[in-house]
């Protein structure tokens, strides 16, 4: 029998592996050869894109600490590579063959492969990854064609990428859907001479829902949920795309279940890539902005409702019946899973909800899973990595696993009122997680966490709310520490300026009433969620895009005009165009100013003992933000019934 059964050895299995390799630990990978995902789109020649979340959060620490040198979206030929040499180190482990079945026990499971082999495992871990329409899709869909109207059923981040792909070359596009979360992935701030890039998962100040879930939710989503009108924001121009929010009862803001998409607004991607579009393109950085293609009717939405007639190949949108061409359907994820007998007898069904933070099924034994928790922004580094840690602390560590699995009835009813709250099971959405909250909730769980308590001086506090809670966060010291950590923090705080701005803000916006909060938020100069303000102004870039586009892949374009679809694209930019006229450019950039003249404050505060400035005697803050610092260190929400011991 050997102590621990891997069955598939891609991207989700690489912490876990490292680990159990570190303590000695006996294990075996199970995994079929060569068909990871980006396998399939290497095999297709389609690693030609940007990842959608940052190097920080695609990358794993141990990688991190010898390569971070800049924050960026990492190009998929790097992340296949760095995929590909994980797979050689552990080769020797790695039996290649399928597994067809898995019959679990008390105290053991019997894993058979496809060539006949079987194993006996004290411990299975499934990381199989997903299996989706869509990734089939963006293998094989034909992107030459020109002047086709496509039809999506599916909005996401490889749906968008698909879109990406097929504007240029004069192909219209209906996505019929039920409302998206689209956001700005990145933006730059001039700092000195160099721009720094932020990116979209690295500025969310995860700990802050400590403080309050509720206040958390109207700082972080700029003020698009205040009174639901918001004539900067894509929702207001598009309604199509506002997705209904009325079966969320929890108190995590977000909850679980949140659709984002992420994409490269398009004077940020002029910003950084304008100088040389063609190497940009050949790299794989892509323009991808969704809300342009909308704003300039390239692509038109339809409610979920919209009628298609599928022998006719047409939908019925914006006063027309349209021909489309092709259809892509996207479908949910849904984990690869071969089938499960519990006590070698019983099917085991998988449902995300039964099984403890996605990892510990309810009704399995010494059985975990790894990889079909998926985050919300940023990468699914971040989570695996650590539920690698906590699958490695599960298995080698029994009074801990009694623990856990002792009490995971009430774990799994707590966890879920707080992410889920009354909402009925949604299978196709519950295993999105705001990828902060649950590091730090798995952290909390094996002991490894950062605590508001430990804060002595203002830098600590800053550290504590406002750097996200990547993985490294949680290795800078304890039992799974890595080596180098605390220099790869130092980089990372050094090229976002300490996170200081972000400290700012959730200070500024806190001191705010809710109702002052929602109109300060729209005097920002630019905002993250998908602020409509730039779009116009970079119209003729657009054009020099396309062009370029079509060089660097060597398009041949039908560039046929389509009365039909323009009379349709005016149709749908109706709303747009009244909420044009009512947007109005702020006076002053108060939020700027605001923010600007508290980092000015806190900057020569950063050293000084918390405790002191609290309490008066140092820093001359004044009483609400000392009260404010107060609250910091022992926040309300703190305590969350699934982690306790
Ligand atoms: C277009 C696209 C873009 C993406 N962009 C990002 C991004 O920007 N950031 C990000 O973090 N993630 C992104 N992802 C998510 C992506 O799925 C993950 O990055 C990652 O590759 C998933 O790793 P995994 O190990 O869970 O699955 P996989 O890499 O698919 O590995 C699963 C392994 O299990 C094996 N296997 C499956 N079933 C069995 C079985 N029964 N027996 C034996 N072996 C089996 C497979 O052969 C494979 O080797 C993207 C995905 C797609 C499709």
């Amino acid at each position: 029998m050997i102590d621990v059964c891997i069955i598939g050895g891609g991207f989700s299995a690489v912490p876990l592996a490292r680990e159990l390799e570190r303590t000695g630990a006996d294990f075996r990978i199970v995994s079929e050869a060569g068909d990871t995902v980006w396998d399939r789109l290497n095999a297709s020649g389609r690693l030609d894109f940007d990842l959608v979340s940052s190097t920080l959060t695609s990358f794993y620490s141990f990688d991190l600490a010898t390569t971070f040198r800049e924050d960026l979206y990492p190009t998929a030929t790097a992340f296949h590579a760095m995929q590909q040499r994980w797979r050689r180190e552990f080769s020797d482990r790695t039996v290649r063959d399928l597994v067809v079945r898995v019959e679990n026990f008390e105290d053991h499971s019997v894993v058979c492969t496809r060539s006949g082999e079987t194993f006996k495992a004290r411990h299975v871990v499934f990381c199989t990854g997903f299996k989706r329409a869509v990734m089939g899709d963006l293998a094989s869909v034909d992107y030459s064609v020109t002047n086709r109207t496509f039809l999506f059923d599916t909005m996401g981040d490889s749906a968008n990428l698909i879109i990406s792909k097929l504007v240029p070359n004069n192909n219209r596009i209906i996505v019929r859907t039920n409302g998206f979360f689209p956001i700005d992935k990145a933006y730059f701030r001039p700092r000195g001479m160099l721009p720094a890039l932020f990116a979209l998962d690295q500025l969310e100040f995860h700990n802050f829902r400590y403080m309050s879930n509720e206040r958390y939710g109207s700082i972080l989503y700029g003020g698009t949920y205040a009174d639901g009108r918001n004539p900067i924001l894509l929702y207001d121009h598009f309604p199509a795309a506002v997705r209904d929010g009325s079966h969320v009862t929890s108190r995590s803001r977000p909850p679980n279940g949140t659709v984002v998409v992420k994409y490269w607004p398009i004077d940020q991607y002029r910003q950084r890539f304008g100088a040389d579009l063609e190497a940009a393109i050949a790299q794989g950085y892509l323009l991808n902005d969704i809300a342009m293609w909308l704003h300039t009717g390239r692509v038109i939405l339809a409610p979920k409702d919209a009628p298609v007639d599928f022998d006719r190949q047409t939908i019925t949108c914006a006063g027309v019946e349209r021909r489309f061409d092709h259809y892509v359907r996207g479908g949910p994820e849904e984990p690869r899973l071969p089938p499960v007998l519990i006590g070698g007898v019983t099917p085991w069904r998988y449902r995300y909800r039964d099984n403890f933070m996605g990892v510990v099924p309810r009704d399995l034994n010494n059985v975990y899973l790894i990889g079909y928790t998926r985050p919300s922004s940023g990468g699914l580094a971040n989570i695996t990595e650590m539920q690698g840690l906590l699958v490695h602390k599960l298995i080698t560590r029994p009074d801990f696993r009694r623990r856990v699995a002792g009490r995971l009835d009430d774990r799994i009813a707590a966890y879920d009122a707080h992410y889920y709250g009354t909402a009925e099971p949604r299978e196709h959405y519950d295993h999105l997680v705001h990828y902060g909250f649950y590091t730090d909730d798995i952290a909390r769980l094996i002991g490894v966490d950062h605590r508001p308590d430990q804060c002595r001086t203002l830098r600590d506090l800053v550290f504590y709310y406002a750097f996200p809670n990547d993985a490294f966060k949680y290795r800078l010291r304890g039992e799974y520490a890595v080596d180098g950590m605390g220099d790869l923090i130092r980089r990372v705080n050094e090229h976002y300026l300490g996170f200081l701005m972000m400290f700012a803000y959730l200070l500024d916006g806190s001191l705010l009433a809710p109702e002052e909060r929602g109109v300060w938020l729209r005097t920002a100069r630019r905002t993250f969620i998908n602020d409509m303000r730039p779009k116009e102004a970079h119209r003729p870039f657009l054009d020099r895009y396309v062009e370029a586009y079509r060089r660097v892949t060597n398009a041949r374009v039908d560039d046929t005009t389509d009365d039909e679809w323009e009379a349709m694209a005016r149709r749908a930019g109706a709303d747009r165009d009244r909420a044009v006229r009512d947007t109005r450019a702020p006076d002053r950039f108060r939020f700027d100013e605001d923010i600007g003249r508290e980092m000015g404050r806190l900057t020569p505060l950063l050293d000084a003992d918390v405790g002191a400035l609290v309490g008066g005697g140092a820093g001359g803050l004044d009483e609400p933000r000392r009260e404010f610092l107060a609250s910091l260190l022992d926040p309300p929400e703190y305590d969350l019934p699934y982690l306790r011991p």
